[in-house]
Protein backbone atom coordinates (compact mmCIF):
# COMPACT_ATOMS: atom_id res chain seq x y z
CA UNK A 1 0.00 0.00 0.00
CA UNK A 2 2.69 2.46 0.90
CA UNK A 3 4.32 1.53 -2.66
CA UNK A 4 1.53 2.41 -4.00
CA UNK A 5 1.20 5.81 -1.81
CA UNK A 6 4.64 6.49 -2.96
CA UNK A 7 3.37 5.93 -6.55
CA UNK A 8 0.99 8.34 -6.94
CA UNK A 9 3.38 11.52 -4.98
CA UNK A 10 6.04 10.67 -7.42
CA UNK A 11 3.45 10.93 -10.81
CA UNK A 12 2.23 14.29 -8.68
CA UNK A 13 5.96 15.33 -7.93
CA UNK A 14 6.58 15.33 -11.72
CA UNK A 15 3.13 16.90 -12.90
CA UNK A 16 3.50 19.48 -10.51
CA UNK A 17 7.02 20.25 -11.47
CA UNK A 18 6.28 19.94 -15.33
CA UNK A 19 3.08 22.58 -14.67
CA UNK A 20 6.28 24.87 -12.84
CA UNK A 21 4.47 24.70 -9.33
CA UNK A 22 7.63 23.60 -7.43
CA UNK A 23 10.80 25.41 -8.89
CA UNK A 24 14.44 24.12 -8.26
CA UNK A 25 13.60 21.57 -4.98
CA UNK A 26 10.36 23.84 -3.58
CA UNK A 27 7.42 22.17 -2.31
CA UNK A 28 6.92 19.87 -0.18
CA UNK A 29 3.79 16.64 -0.15
CA UNK A 30 2.74 14.44 2.47
CA UNK A 31 0.34 11.60 3.09
CA UNK A 32 -1.67 10.30 6.86
CA UNK A 33 -1.48 6.73 6.74
CA UNK A 34 -3.91 4.35 8.53
CA UNK A 35 -1.45 4.12 11.77
CA UNK A 36 -1.42 8.10 11.62
CA UNK A 37 2.54 8.44 10.71
CA UNK A 38 3.18 9.95 7.64
CA UNK A 39 4.69 9.76 4.47
CA UNK A 40 6.48 12.65 3.43
CA UNK A 41 8.66 13.91 0.58
CA UNK A 42 12.17 14.56 1.78
CA UNK A 43 14.06 17.97 1.71
CA UNK A 44 16.64 19.53 -1.15
CA UNK A 45 14.63 16.75 -3.38
CA UNK A 46 13.26 18.26 -7.24
CA UNK A 47 10.02 17.14 -7.34
CA UNK A 48 10.54 15.75 -10.92
CA UNK A 49 13.72 13.79 -9.03
CA UNK A 50 11.42 11.70 -6.27
CA UNK A 51 12.17 8.01 -5.95
CA UNK A 52 10.63 5.67 -3.14
CA UNK A 53 13.74 6.30 -1.41
CA UNK A 54 13.45 10.03 -0.61
CA UNK A 55 9.81 9.29 0.54
CA UNK A 56 10.24 8.59 4.24
CA UNK A 57 8.04 7.77 6.75
CA UNK A 58 7.92 9.61 10.05
CA UNK A 59 5.92 9.93 13.04
CA UNK A 60 3.67 12.45 14.19
CA UNK A 61 6.73 14.18 16.28
CA UNK A 62 8.18 14.34 12.63
CA UNK A 63 10.99 11.21 13.57
CA UNK A 64 11.81 9.15 11.20
CA UNK A 65 10.71 5.87 11.61
CA UNK A 66 12.47 3.36 9.30
CA UNK A 67 15.95 3.21 8.63
CA UNK A 68 17.23 3.26 5.68
CA UNK A 69 18.34 6.59 4.31
CA UNK A 70 20.34 9.23 3.58
CA UNK A 71 17.51 11.56 3.18
CA UNK A 72 15.63 13.87 5.77
CA UNK A 73 12.50 14.86 5.98
CA UNK A 74 11.43 18.08 4.27
CA UNK A 75 12.49 21.28 6.54
CA UNK A 76 8.39 22.47 6.32
CA UNK A 77 7.51 19.14 7.65
CA UNK A 78 6.41 21.06 10.77
CA UNK A 79 3.51 22.79 8.53
CA UNK A 80 2.58 19.75 7.59
CA UNK A 81 2.27 18.28 11.01
CA UNK A 82 0.27 21.23 12.50
CA UNK A 83 -2.27 20.88 9.58
CA UNK A 84 -3.01 17.15 10.39
CA UNK A 85 -3.26 18.20 14.09
CA UNK A 86 -5.67 21.26 13.48
CA UNK A 87 -7.69 18.96 10.72
CA UNK A 88 -8.29 15.51 11.58
CA UNK A 89 -10.32 14.86 8.26
CA UNK A 90 -7.41 15.55 5.75
CA UNK A 91 -5.03 13.04 4.92
CA UNK A 92 -3.40 14.98 2.23
CA UNK A 93 -0.95 18.08 2.30
CA UNK A 94 0.74 19.85 -0.48
CA UNK A 95 2.71 22.82 -0.68
CA UNK A 96 4.05 24.09 -3.62
CA UNK A 97 4.79 27.45 -5.18
CA UNK A 98 2.80 28.06 -8.09
CA UNK A 99 3.49 31.48 -9.92
CA UNK A 100 0.29 33.04 -9.76
CA UNK A 101 -1.18 32.18 -6.75
CA UNK A 102 2.41 33.09 -4.75
CA UNK A 103 1.99 36.48 -6.74
CA UNK A 104 -1.44 36.83 -5.16
CA UNK A 105 0.00 35.52 -1.72
CA UNK A 106 2.71 38.45 -1.77
CA UNK A 107 -0.47 40.74 -2.30
CA UNK A 108 -1.27 39.64 1.20
CA UNK A 109 -4.93 39.74 0.92
CA UNK A 110 -7.81 36.95 0.61
CA UNK A 111 -9.35 36.46 -2.29
CA UNK A 112 -12.92 37.02 -1.76
CA UNK A 113 -14.40 37.14 -5.46
CA UNK A 114 -16.44 35.31 -7.13
CA UNK A 115 -15.43 34.65 -10.99
CA UNK A 116 -14.77 31.26 -11.76
CA UNK A 117 -17.97 28.19 -10.54
CA UNK A 118 -15.26 25.94 -10.30
CA UNK A 119 -13.24 28.15 -7.63
CA UNK A 120 -16.31 28.98 -5.78
CA UNK A 121 -17.29 25.17 -5.46
CA UNK A 122 -14.43 23.61 -4.73
CA UNK A 123 -12.36 26.29 -2.65
CA UNK A 124 -14.85 29.66 -1.88
CA UNK A 125 -12.78 32.24 -0.08
CA UNK A 126 -8.93 31.76 -0.42
CA UNK A 127 -7.28 33.29 2.93
CA UNK A 128 -4.20 34.18 3.42
CA UNK A 129 -1.73 32.63 6.26
CA UNK A 130 0.42 35.80 7.97
CA UNK A 131 4.15 35.75 6.43
CA UNK A 132 6.28 32.90 8.78
CA UNK A 133 10.03 32.45 8.07
CA UNK A 134 10.11 28.82 6.30
CA UNK A 135 10.80 26.03 8.31
CA UNK A 136 10.19 28.06 11.47
CA UNK A 137 7.38 27.85 14.17
CA UNK A 138 6.02 30.66 12.82
CA UNK A 139 5.57 29.35 9.50
CA UNK A 140 3.68 26.34 11.12
CA UNK A 141 1.69 28.33 13.30
CA UNK A 142 0.47 31.00 10.69
CA UNK A 143 -1.80 28.43 8.52
CA UNK A 144 -4.21 27.31 11.85
CA UNK A 145 -6.45 29.95 11.54
CA UNK A 146 -7.48 30.05 7.75
CA UNK A 147 -7.34 26.35 7.66
CA UNK A 148 -10.34 26.28 9.91
CA UNK A 149 -12.26 27.57 6.98
CA UNK A 150 -10.71 26.83 3.64
CA UNK A 151 -8.45 24.02 2.17
CA UNK A 152 -6.73 26.22 0.00
CA UNK A 153 -4.67 28.82 2.05
CA UNK A 154 -2.12 31.51 0.06
CA UNK A 155 1.05 31.75 2.48
CA UNK A 156 1.82 35.56 2.75
CA UNK A 157 5.11 36.25 0.46
CA UNK A 158 5.57 32.80 0.08
CA UNK A 159 3.57 30.11 -1.98
CA UNK A 160 0.74 28.03 -0.85
CA UNK A 161 -1.01 24.77 0.81
CA UNK A 162 -3.86 22.83 0.10
CA UNK A 163 -5.36 19.60 2.38
CA UNK A 164 -7.64 17.39 1.03
CA UNK A 165 -9.09 14.01 1.66
CA UNK A 166 -6.97 12.30 -0.54
CA UNK A 167 -3.80 12.77 -2.74
CA UNK A 168 -6.57 13.01 -6.43
CA UNK A 169 -8.29 15.91 -4.74
CA UNK A 170 -5.32 17.68 -3.47
CA UNK A 171 -4.04 17.61 -6.67
CA UNK A 172 -7.42 19.21 -8.58
CA UNK A 173 -7.56 21.59 -5.14
CA UNK A 174 -3.93 22.85 -6.16
CA UNK A 175 -4.42 23.12 -10.02
CA UNK A 176 -8.09 24.76 -9.62
CA UNK A 177 -5.87 27.45 -7.25
CA UNK A 178 -3.35 28.01 -9.57
CA UNK A 179 -5.63 28.28 -12.92
CA UNK A 180 -8.05 31.16 -11.12
CA UNK A 181 -5.44 32.83 -9.73
CA UNK A 182 -3.87 33.03 -13.38
CA UNK A 183 -7.36 34.73 -14.64
CA UNK A 184 -7.44 36.94 -11.78
CA UNK A 185 -4.11 38.00 -12.41
CA UNK A 186 -4.93 38.35 -16.45
CA UNK A 187 -8.46 39.64 -15.70
CA UNK A 188 -6.42 42.59 -13.24
CA UNK A 189 -4.15 43.44 -16.42
CA UNK A 190 -7.49 43.91 -18.79
CA UNK A 191 -8.67 46.04 -15.70
CA UNK A 192 -11.87 44.89 -15.83
CA UNK A 193 -14.11 41.48 -14.56
CA UNK A 194 -17.13 40.04 -14.75
CA UNK A 195 -18.24 38.98 -10.97
CA UNK A 196 -20.72 36.00 -10.74
CA UNK A 197 -24.21 37.30 -9.70
CA UNK A 198 -25.48 36.33 -6.13
CA UNK A 199 -28.19 34.19 -7.65
CA UNK A 200 -25.18 32.12 -9.55
CA UNK A 201 -23.46 31.89 -6.10
CA UNK A 202 -26.56 30.46 -4.43
CA UNK A 203 -26.76 28.01 -7.12
CA UNK A 204 -23.45 26.56 -6.49
CA UNK A 205 -24.09 26.63 -2.90
CA UNK A 206 -26.73 24.35 -3.39
CA UNK A 207 -24.65 22.25 -5.94
CA UNK A 208 -21.67 22.06 -3.04
CA UNK A 209 -25.03 21.40 -0.37
CA UNK A 210 -26.62 18.15 -2.65
CA UNK A 211 -22.91 16.91 -3.87
CA UNK A 212 -21.73 16.65 -0.03
CA UNK A 213 -18.23 17.78 -1.74
CA UNK A 214 -15.90 16.80 1.70
CA UNK A 215 -13.74 19.27 2.98
CA UNK A 216 -14.23 22.91 4.43
CA UNK A 217 -14.97 25.83 2.08
CA UNK A 218 -16.42 29.64 2.98
CA UNK A 219 -18.46 30.83 0.59
CA UNK A 220 -18.88 34.77 0.52
CA UNK A 221 -21.44 36.72 -1.36
CA UNK A 222 -23.19 39.94 -1.14
CA UNK A 223 -22.76 40.39 2.93
CA UNK A 224 -23.61 36.84 3.28
CA UNK A 225 -21.43 34.00 4.00
CA UNK A 226 -21.50 30.26 4.57
CA UNK A 227 -18.82 28.20 5.81
CA UNK A 228 -18.84 24.47 4.49
CA UNK A 229 -17.29 21.66 7.05
ZN1 LIG B 1 7.85 26.76 0.37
Amino acid sequence: MNDIIKEELIRIGNELWMQGFTPANAGNFSVKLADNTLLCTATGVSKNQLTKKSIIRIDLQGNPIDENNDFSPSSEIKMHIEAYKCRPDIRVVLHAHPIYATTFASIGKDLNDNILPEATLQLGSIPVAKYGTPSTNDLSKSIIKPLQTSDAVLLENHGVIVVAENLKMAQFKIEILEHYCHVLYNLNNLNQSKRLTDSQVLQLIELRKSNKLPGRALIKYSNEEIQFK
